[in-house]
């Protein structure tokens, strides 16, 4: 049978049910999957590096013949060791529990490793640890593997299933790339490929998997080979073109146009309790400016923790209803959705009218639910502030107006664009509001389907806040300065990353039963450390060191450090109620500190705390502990954070510290966070609804995408240089694209 692009695995020659099954776990289904499933390092063997320049502490690969080997049985464990030689020099290697090892290798041997060297006695003579390792073609092998493997720069694939290795890869999407020569079609234009230089598809993917004789490594291994760059930027003017092409159809849509007449800007003006920043009077002028157009707004407004987005928003919702509609609030948690429910009646009753704010969260019992469902229905409730308990709570509303969406982040596309599916003349407004502080340029191109609005200025007045960072050796300093603030008349914040010890370990993440999934609390730094750890020995057994948790210091402290004071207690597996009851008491001043876990990180507001304690801070994600910073320094007086370490602290937990400590930016910590945990977990791809890549990084790839995005809306524009049968081919390519990749087709 003739093979194409669109094959499905199992009809190519070597490839059965059961590899095919393999495949397809790792989504790779079609021959057009496995061509994108691209080497995720090269070594050169055309000229491998000589053993006599290796130098220790770094990652080498290198050729040798296989000198001697042995099994070791220590007392701990049984050790492979092999010798390689190259001439003088030679490079012992160890692997732990080595024993499955022991029979893949024979004297005189060629193998390829790659790993870490160290230094080892003798001249010419380095060490590697359980380097990776492959047994090189010789005499007796067939011709195809010694072109495969030998004598070029060799692709290395990250193993499918556990079986699948390197070598294998390699001779099946050989044997595919030869049979479907010249016929690999073309996705992007191809005057488009000229003015950028790009190589055709084909020729792409044929180097990026096999490079030619004389390609930089360097290149290779940066990605910036103009193979690999055209299968990024292919990819990514996919992404950009579908984002684009959704903004326009969404332009197309009838909307509601608001009007703001006298009688709106005075009701706007009476709620206002301070002056707005300049940055905050821009952002309303530009949610106001696309409220009035006949077109549905969809907006995006980014914000630093403290920036003020709430009064922005809320007076956003106020043109909603002074022009007879209803408007929605949608926070993440419960805890958020409380307190933007009593701050906005607060401010609300600064005005001569008489709003009705409703609260409509998972845990309300049924009765108050049922009546607040109805008041939503009616069309007596004019503001309603809730949860995820809005979209799946069979919410009618009687005239949506406006739908704002707190912390983004938290929710999946899809979920953002349910909420609008309400029958209605016009269709709702979207305002989104996000802190995290993706940097301008990335939140541009990602969000390419919204408008973007930034305060980039914090109200005046604020004092910077005196961030720290101690050992727990010094907590008793600690609690006297937090006594020394509450006899100030201040309040403080202790904050931990579970919420019971002992027992189980469990990072905060849990809320009411129908909430969204939360961030898992010390998770992220967890996993990122787990990750840095594993390329390091393997002696190291992943053993959490019991944590101190939110609940017992809670009680430890009220009998003993803390004597004295009003604390009290706040983490997610608490009820609603209790949840609220808490909130307030903390905000009417009624308890002096508040032990936490990480659901105060989103959006609490009590200007009078000024003093965050983040216990083993070591534990928690950069853009957690800004966050959780940010709860403090709202206020005029001056604030601290002390990020207080217990147990040992990774290298990538340091630099999390040190940043802490250096910057308060939240673009520049930002910058850092999407650097040490990549874009997949910074974003949290799943949540935040940004498709998995095949070949981009967001990290790496940032010139491209802005590349991308400026060539796909000009493709949209105009694109003179385009056939008609190109174009037609790039719309049928982005629907297939987008369909299988993103499932986002229909979404808005
Ligand atoms: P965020 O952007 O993190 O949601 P908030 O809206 O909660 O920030 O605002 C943070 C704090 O700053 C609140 O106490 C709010 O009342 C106050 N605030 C907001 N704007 C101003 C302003 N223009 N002048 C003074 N205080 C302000
Ligand atoms: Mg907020």
């Amino acid at each position: 049978m003739l093979l194409t692009p669109e094959t499905s695995l199992q009809f190519v020659k070597g490839i059965g049910p059961r590899i095919a099954q393999t495949l397809l776990e790792k989504r790779i289904a079609t021959i057009e999957d496995l061509l994108y499933h691209l080497p995720f390092r090269y070594e050169d063997r055309l000229r491998p590096q000589a053993i006599e320049e290796l130098t220790p502490g770094e990652m080498a690969s290198l050729i040798g013949e296989v000198r001697g080997m042995a099994l070791l049985r220590t007392r701990r464990m049984p050790i492979f060791e092999m010798t390689v030689g190259q001439g003088l020099g030679k490079v012992k290697c160890m692997w732990f529990h080595g024993t499955y090892m022991k029979d893949r290798f024979k004297a005189g041997q060629w193998v390829a490793l790659y790993g870490k060297v160290e230094a080892s006695r003798g001249s010419n003579s380095f060490k590697m640890i359980q380097p990776q390792v492959e047994v090189l073609p010789g005499g007796h092998d067939d011709e195809e593997s010694k072109l495969l493997e030998v004598g070029r720069i060799a692709p290395v694939y990250e193993t499918l299933g556990n079986k699948l290795a390197s070598r294998w890869q390699r001779r099946v999407i050989w044997r595919v790339l030869e049979e479907l020569k010249g016929r690999i079609p073309e996705t992007l234009p191809q005057a488009l490929c000229r003015r950028l230089q790009l190589p055709s598809r084909e020729d792409a993917l044929r180097w990026a998997h096999f490079p030619e004789a004389g390609t930089s490594m360097s290149q290779l291994q940066s990605w910036t080979t103009p193979a690999q760059k055209r299968l990024i930027f292919e990819e990514l003017f996919y992404l950009e073109l579908g984002l684009e092409l959704k903004r326009k159809k969404f332009r197309q849509r009838q909307g509601i146009p608001f009007e703001t007449n006298d009688a709106v800007r005075a009701a706007l003006r009476q709620v206002l309790p301070f002056h707005p920043t300049k940055a905050q009077k821009t952002a309303l002028g530009e949610i106001v400016a696309d409220m009035r157009a006949p077109e549905p707004m969809r907006r995006l407004l980014q914000g630093d923790v403290g920036s003020g987005k709430t009064i922005v928003a809320l007076q956003a919702m106020l043109v909603a209803i002074e022009n007879g509609y209803q408007a929605a609030l949608m926070a993440p948690t419960e805890i958020l959705a409380t307190q933007h429910f009593l701050g906005a009646r607060k401010l609300l009753e600064r005005s001569q009218q008489r709003y009705k704010v409703v609260l409509l969260t998972g845990s309300l019992d049924e009765d108050r639910k049922r009546a607040n469902r109805g008041m939503i229905a009616r069309g007596e409730a004019q503001l309603v502030i809730g949860t995820h308990a809005l979209i799946e709570e069979s919410v009618d509303f009687a005239k949506l107006g406006l739908v704002v969406v707190d912390e983004q982040h938290r929710f999946g596309v899809l979920q953002r664009f349910r909420l609008m599916k309400k029958p209605n003349a016009g269709e709702p407004d979207v305002l989104v509001m996000t802190a995290t502080p993706i940097p301008r340029t990335l939140a541009l191109s990602l969000y390419g389907d919204l408008d973007l609005s930034v305060l980039d200025e914090l109200p005046p007045g604020r004092t910077p806040i005196l961030t720290r960072q101690v050992s727990d050796e010094m907590a008793d300093e600690v609690w006297k300065q937090v006594r020394e603030q509450v006899r100030l008349g201040r309040q403080a914040y202790v904050v931990y990353p579970v919420i019971e010890g002992a027992k189980e370990d469990q990072p905060e993440l849990d809320f009411a039963a129908g909430e969204p999934e939360q961030e898992a609390g010390a998770a992220p730094a967890r996993k990122a450390e787990g990750k840095a750890g594993s390329s390091g020995s393997l002696f190291e057994k992943p053993s959490l060191p019991s944590l101190k948790a939110a609940t017992d210091m809670y009680h430890e402290l009220k009998a003993g450090a803390l004597k004295g004071l009003r604390l009290g207690l706040l983490h997610g597996r608490m009820d609603a109620d209790e949840k609220e009851i808490i909130m307030r008491r903390f905000q009417r001043r009624d308890l002096d500190v508040l032990i936490a876990t990480t659901v105060i990180e989103v959006g609490v507001d009590v200007p009078n705390a000024t003093m965050m304690v983040i216990e083993h801070a070591e534990r928690f994600g950069l853009a957690q502990m800004h966050q959780l910073r940010g709860r403090v320094g709202r206020g005029t007086a001056r604030s601290y954070c002390i990020l207080m370490t217990g147990g040992k602290i990774s290298p990538q937990a340091g630099e999390r510290l040190a940043a802490m400590v250096r910057t308060q930016n939240g673009f520049e910590l930002a910058e850092l966070d999407l650097r040490l945990r990549g874009p997949g977990e910074f974003f949290g791809t799943r949540q935040a609804g940004i498709p998995d890549f095949r070949v981009a990084n967001l990290v790496r790839d940032r010139d491209l995408l802005e590349l991308a995005k400026v060539e796909s809306a000009s493709f949209v524009l105009a694109a003179a240089e385009v056939t008609e049968e190109e174009k037609s081919k790039v719309w049928s390519r982005l629907r297939e694209a987008w369909q299988r990749r993103y499932g986002l087709v229909d979404a808005g």
